[in-house]
């Protein structure tokens, strides 16, 4: 009796052409618009292949070398490999590249070294911080006692005095900093001062700047935070998940078991090797070159939009992504995202700090230069993008405007291929 359907080991998407049309599209999606949305990036074809391999078969659980499952020698090697890379390009003593996302790297973090109800002092994120750092719609946020701290109103920066004042007030056991929309470089020694001061973790969470921080072009968490988190497919450009990197060895048993049996269950061993193959690629010199272009772009395209009159949030960006207001243009982030994906240029509405609008129509958009950078734009290309974004924030409507646009974006994105 045939069990398997034709085709089953070999045909391929092929074999499944409504899903094939979609995954067609969106490559065409990619290939034809200029992605500008900071957590997402590009991958190398290795990662991509790495992620895509018949590690999907395998199931593991628990530490290399000490699975429940049998087989697992190539998957240990897998995985060591790529806790190796992370421990060389991060200089630090362990880590755990299991995290399904960075959502859970953290949940697993504050599963380890927290106690149901305890406090945390995490950024708002209506100033740029995570969900996942305690918002009330997610389960960290229903476990633990979240006080928020924002930036400053006139810096829109992280005000230290402030989160010093509110650690003293609230006494957490954690405090934890970086966002997913703050541009500026944070004192991360400052910041373990004031956690020490009340005898608190700091964990720092890196999502958005790893790569910056692999390069040595951002403020090293690692020799301050008890714990770093990060994700590894924004500014690290690589496979989907996150992971948890330390160095004091009495954490290692809490944080690994946070993250399994924790928060999760079996490795996706597909995602853990593409996990290795970036932060392979991490440790080459040319990442670091990728990473300063990334930098240079985010900073030119932030001055081109300022000359437009749209106003940068702190004036400027430390990293590859910033947060432009739009309400000098009487615009509102919504609106403006919705006219750009028309022209092929994909941004995300963000609130910006003491936003008098809603998270669904709010004033700004955060933008970034990860994705072009890894395609091979420079700064001219950016600052030609830019000005594509202030015509189109000018004039929303213009239908005859936001085809030129998108003709231009072909035209440039046909310049520099993917795949
Ligand atoms: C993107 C991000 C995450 C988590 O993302 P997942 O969607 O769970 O992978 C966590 N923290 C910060 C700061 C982020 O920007």
């Amino acid at each position: 009796m045939r069990t398997l359907h034709e085709g089953y080991f070999t045909a391929g998407l092929v074999a499944d052409p409504e899903l094939a049309r979609a995954i067609d599209g969106e490559l065409k999606r990619q290939r034809e618009g200029i992605e500008l949305i900071a957590s997402e990036n590009l991958v190398s074809r290795c990662v991509l292949e790495a992620q895509g391999s018949i590690l999907t078969n395998k199931t593991v659980e628990g530490a290399p070398w000490r699975r429940y499952y049998g087989g697992a020698h190539y998957a240990d090697a897998i995985e060591s490999l790529a806790i190796d890379r992370a421990r060389r390009l991060f200089a630090c003593r362990f880590a755990n590249v299991q995290p399904h996302s960075g959502s859970n790297a953290n949940a697993g973090v504050f599963l380890g070294l927290l106690r149901l109800g305890d406090t945390i002092l995490s950024m708002d994120v209506a100033a740029g911080g995570h969900i996942s750092h305690g918002h009330p719609a997610t389960l960290t946020g229903r476990d633990y006692r979240i006080v928020a701290y924002g930036v400053n109103r006139e810096t829109e920066r992280v005000d230290l005095d402030a989160v010093r004042a509110l650690a003293h007030d609230c006494r957490p056991r954690m405090i934890v900093a970086g966002g997913s929309a703050y541009p500026r470089g944070l004192d991360f020694a400052a910041l373990r001062a004031i956690a020490d001061s009340v005898d608190a973790w700091l964990m720092v969470d890196m999502a958005h700047v790893a790569g910056l921080v692999a390069a040595g072009l951002y403020p090293d968490p690692l020799p301050h935070a008890h714990v770093v988190t990060t994700t590894t497919y924004k500014s690290l450009r690589g496979a989907r998940g996150g992971m948890a990197l330390w160095n004091d060895e009495s954490l290692s048993a809490r944080i690994n078991a946070g993250v399994f049996p924790g928060v999760q269950g079996s490795v996706m061993l597909h995602a853990v090797a593409g996990k290795a193959a970036c932060l392979g690629e991490a440790l080459r010199p040319e990442f670091a070159l990728y990473q300063r272009a990334a930098l240079a772009n985010a900073r030119a395209m932030a001055k081109a939009l300022a000359e437009q009159g749209v106003r940068i949030v702190t004036g400027g960006t430390d990293t590859t992504l910033l947060l432009a207001d739009l309400s000098p243009l009487g615009l509102s982030g919504d609106i403006a995202a919705k006219a750009l994906e028309r022209a092929g240029l994909a941004v995300n509405k963000n609130l910006i700090p003491f936003d008098t609008r809603s998270p669904e129509s709010p004033s700004g958009l955060r933008l970034s230069s990860n994705a072009g950078a890894a395609r091979g734009f420079g700064v001219a290309e950016f600052e030609r993008i830019a000005g594509w974004i202030g015509r189109i924030l000018k004039a929303p409507d213009d239908d005859a405007s936001i085809a030129a646009v998108r003709a231009e974006v072909r035209a440039l994105c046909a310049d520099y291929p993917i795949y």
